[in-house]
């Protein structure tokens, strides 16, 4: 008998509740199949319904519940109609990021075979990296504030704060992730060229961390050319590190070269293994796609890879990666979802990959 894992799952809203199913079923075929057993509990708050009785996204005793599993698992929350966007993400996701201390966000951003990504003359093995990106302080700081209101002087202020052990602790990941990879080699996001006080301190600590790693290579790009070399240049990266920010804006861009969204998958991870992680995909709730059973579940499914990589079930975990890939590259339109330009469902693309994990294990 293998290792045990306990997972809180957290189906959400919209598709979350579509696309959950078949991220559960992936992992029950890798569970079975490699010789692990999973313990999951499925929550039933951190949603739109939850909120809409209890006036909350979840109970006071969340801390202790969640805090207590060896992961998190989360589909999509949201629904405008019945709870604000930013109620439903600060109630609950970001929640769970700042208690958990999940300070870093991983994003694998991998063009798959038998997906047609929007640059033109792009081949799988061309796209295929990481975005790491600073989760829990830099831009998005709520200090600062707004003076002389309603004046025509007028004014507000917001600060970026970069701790030491802020910028510091998310390098320390970034760099162990490109020591760990083939290519060695790690993409600094920095804008130190116009301002003037924080970036030019990030790139500061990358140069002094660099010097842990000397077998990875490191360059830096000014936030405004990397975002262009995305586009033009996907090849050029393998581990592209950023503050909040400049990660947040990376880490959709990355997404939206691959193809569809419907794939994306992310990590909120917190490395010292002190507090649960929280493997989710990139999309949110999609309510014009809800209640059809056309979303793709491979975003879900990934997320999922990713989840059992960090739980050590690595084996498990390329499995299910190679399998919903194998699933991809076969393009049997009737399997997959209108997104990817067939007409399938979600269940019978979540189906297909789950036999895949059983073949192949
Ligand atoms: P959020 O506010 O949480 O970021 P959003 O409503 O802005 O979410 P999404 O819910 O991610 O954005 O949806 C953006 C677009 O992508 C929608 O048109 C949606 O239909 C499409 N989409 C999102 N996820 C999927 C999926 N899994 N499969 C197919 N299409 C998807
Ligand atoms: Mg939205």
């Amino acid at each position: 008998m293998g290792e045990t894992h306990s997972i809180a799952v957290f189906a959400g809203d919209g598709i979350g509740t579509e696309v959950m199913p078949e991220g559960l079923r992936a992992l029950n075929a890798a569970a079975e199949a490699f010789d692990f057993t999973l313990h999951t509990t499925e929550y039933d708050y951190a949603n739109a319904e939850y909120y809409a009785k209890h006036g909350q996204m979840m109970p006071d005793h969340w801390k202790e519940q969640i805090g207590a599993h060896d992961a998190i698992f989360f589909g999509a929350v949201g629904w405008p109609e019945t709870v604000p966007d930013h109620v439903s993400l600060w109630g609950s996701l970001l929640q769970f990021r700042q208690h958990f201390d999940q300070y870093v966000n991983l994003r694998p951003v991998k063009l798959l075979d038998g997906i047609k990504s929007p640059l033109a003359d792009r081949k799988p093995g061309d796209v295929d990296f990481y975005v790491v990106r600073e989760n829990t302080e830099g831009e998005y700081s709520s200090i600062g504030g707004k003076i002389f209101e309603g004046t025509d002087r007028e004014t507000v202020i917001q600060e970026t704060v970069m701790t030491r052990t802020g910028v510091d602790r998310i390098l320390k990941y970034a760099f162990e992730l490109a020591q760990a990879s083939g290519a060695k080699h790690l993409t600094s996001a920095t804008k130190s060229n116009g301002i003037k006080i924080s970036m030019p301190y990030w790139d500061e600590r990358v140069e002094q961390m660099a010097q842990n790693y000397p077998q990875v290579t490191v360059d830096k790009f000014h936030i405004d050319i990397l975002t262009a070399n995305f586009v033009l240049h996907p090849d050029w990266f393998d581990v592209v590190v950023a503050s909040n920010l400049f990660g947040d804006i990376l880490s959709d861009l990355g997404p939206a070269v691959t193809g569809t969204i419907g794939i994306a998958p992310s990590g909120n991870i917190n490395p010292e293994r002190k507090f649960p992680s929280l493997f989710e995909p990139v999309h949110g709730s999609a309510p014009d796609i809800a209640g059809k059973g056309i979303a793709n579940p491979i975003g879900q499914i990934w997320s999922a890879a990713m989840m059992l990589e960090h739980l050590g079930e690595t084996e498990a975990a390329q499995c299910v990666q190679s399998a919903f890939e194998t699933v991809i590259a076969q393009r049997d339109s009737s399997l997959l979802t209108p997104d990817l330009g067939g007409q399938g469902t979600t269940s019978s693309l979540g189906r297909a990959v789950a036999e895949q994990i059983t073949a192949q294990a």
